[in-house]
C-alpha cells in the first residue's frame, strides 16, 4: 500500500503534497493532542514532533486515541505509533522533554509551521505563547470546560491576531466565560465551593470523550487554517477562519443556554500586552 492509495479519497480535495510538507509541533500529547495529531496525520501532515512526559494510564483510555495496549508506554511513543499505523510515511520527532525546561523548545517552533498547543497547565502555555510571539510562529491552543460542557479554541497569528495573554486580559473584561473554569486550574478547596461536587466526583467528571471530540475537531480545523495561510496557493476547499476564537457550548449548563452554541470573536492585539508589545509602542 503506498501513500497515493491512503489518500486516494481526500486527494482531489487536497494538495496532500502540500501539507505534507507542513512541520507541526504538538505540545502535549493526552486526550486533546493525540486526537488533534491523529486528525492531522488523516488530512495528510507527515512532519511531527511531539512533546509530553507522561505514561498512558490506564484511566486514559476512555479518552484517548491510544488503547489499553499501550498502558504503561511513555504517551510520545503510543502516539507515534498511532500515527505511523495511519501512515507509515510519516515523519516524527519524539521529545520527553519537560517543555519549561527543554532548551531546545524555542528552536524547534521557529522550525514548525504551527504550534498545536495542548498542555494543561498555565506555565507551559506562556512559555509557548512567549516563543511563539518571538520566532512569529502560529500556535492553535484547545481547551475543554469542566464536566466537557464544552470549550475553547484560540489561534496566534502573527503579525495579525492577538495573543494569549491579550486574549486573557479581553476575557477578563467580558462575560465570554462567566462560571467557566478548567480542571486543571482550580485548587481542590475551590473546586468544591464553585461546583459543591466532592472532589473525586469532579476529578472523575471531566467530559466524555464525544465532549472533547467536538472541541478537538474545531482544533484541527484551526491548524489547518494555520498551515493554508503558509502556503503558497491556498486548498479551495479550505477557505479561511475569520474569527481567531470560538466558545463551543456542549450542553445547556451555565454559561450555555442550549445544545451546541458558538460564540466567535476576532481577537486583535491589547494595547500594552507584555509578550506581544502591540498597539501601545508603535
Ligand atoms: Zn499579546
Amino acid at each position: 500500500m503506498n501513500e497515493d492509495q491512503l489518500f486516494a479519497r481526500i486527494a482531489p480535495l487536497f494538495d496532500v503534497g502540500q501539507f505534507g510538507e507542513a512541520k507541526v509541533l504538538i505540545a502535549g500529547c493526552g486526550s486533546g493532542g493525540g486526537q488533534v495529531a491523529l486528525q492531522l496525520a488523516m488530512a495528510g501532515v507527515r512532519n511531527f514532533d511531539l512533546f509530553d512526559t507522561d505514561t498512558l494510564e490506564a484511566e486514559n483510555v476512555i479518552r484517548h486515541v491510544c488503547g489499553r495496549r499501550y498502558v504503561g508506554q511513555q504517551k510520545v511513543d503510543a502516539l507515534a505509533d498511532v500515527l505511523l499505523d495511519r501512515n507509515p510515511a510519516i515523519q516524527i520527532n519524539k521529545f520527553n522533554a519537560d517543555l519549561m525546561e527543554c532548551s531546545d523548545l524555542g528552536y524547534r517552533i521557529s522550525q514548525s509551521t504551527v504550534v498545536v498547543l495542548a498542555t494543561d497547565n498555565e506555565p507551559t502555555r506562556y512559555r509557548i505563547n512567549q516563543l511563539c510571539v518571538e520566532t512569529e510562529t502560529p500556535f492553535v491552543i484547545g481547551r475543554v470546560f469542566t464536566r466537557g460542557i464544552g470549550g475553547e479554541v484560540f489561534g496566534y497569528r502573527p503579525n495579525e491576531g492577538g495573543c494569549l495573554a491579550c486574549l486573557e486580559s479581553v476575557l477578563e473584561r467580558t462575560q465570554f466565560r462567566d462560571g467557566i473554569r478548567e480542571i486543571d486550574l482550580v485548587s481542590d478547596d475551590e473546586r468544591e465551593k464553585i461546583y459543591g461536587l466532592e472532589i473525586a466526583e469532579i476529578k472523575d467528571s471531566p467530559g466524555l470523550n464525544v465532549d472533547i471530540a467536538f472541541i478537538t475537531c474545531f482544533h484541527t480545523r484551526f491548524v489547518l487554517d494555520a498551515i493554508a495561510r503558509s502556503l503558497p496557493e491556498r486548498p479551495t476547499h479550505l477557505p479561511p477562519i475569520d474569527n481567531n476564537y470560538l466558545v463551543w457550548g456542549n450542553r445547556p449548563v451555565q454559561p450555555f443556554q442550549k445544545n451546541f452554541e458558538i460564540q466567535r470573536i476576532s481577537l486583535q492585539p491589547q494595547e500594552g500586552c507584555l509578550i506581544c508589545h502591540q498597539g501601545g509602542t508603535e
